[in-house]
C-alpha cells in the first residue's frame, strides 16, 4: 500500500478497476462528457451506474 496507482474506479460499484480487467469505458450517453468505466462484473450483472456530470442512470 505503500505505492498508490491511478487506476480507473468503476463508475457503478467504485471499485479500481485492473489493467486485465475486461473492462469498458465510453463517454455518458446523455451529456457525452464524463467518460463512465464498467469492470468486467458490472457490465456481466448489467448492474446500473450513474454519471457524475449529469446524473443520467443507466445500464
Ligand atoms: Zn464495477
Ligand atoms: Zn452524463
Amino acid at each position: 500500500m505503500s505505492k498508490p496507482l491511478q487506476l480507473p474506479v468503476c463508475t457503478s460499484c467504485s471499485r479500481p478497476i485492473m489493467p486485465n480487467d475486461e473492462c469498458v469505458k465510453y463517454y455518458c450517453p446523455n451529456c457525452g462528457y464524463v467518460l463512465i468505466w464498467r469492470c468486467e462484473s458490472c457490465r456481466e450483472f448489467a448492474r446500473p451506474y450513474k454519471c457524475v456530470g449529469c446524473a443520467f442512470e443507466g445500464p
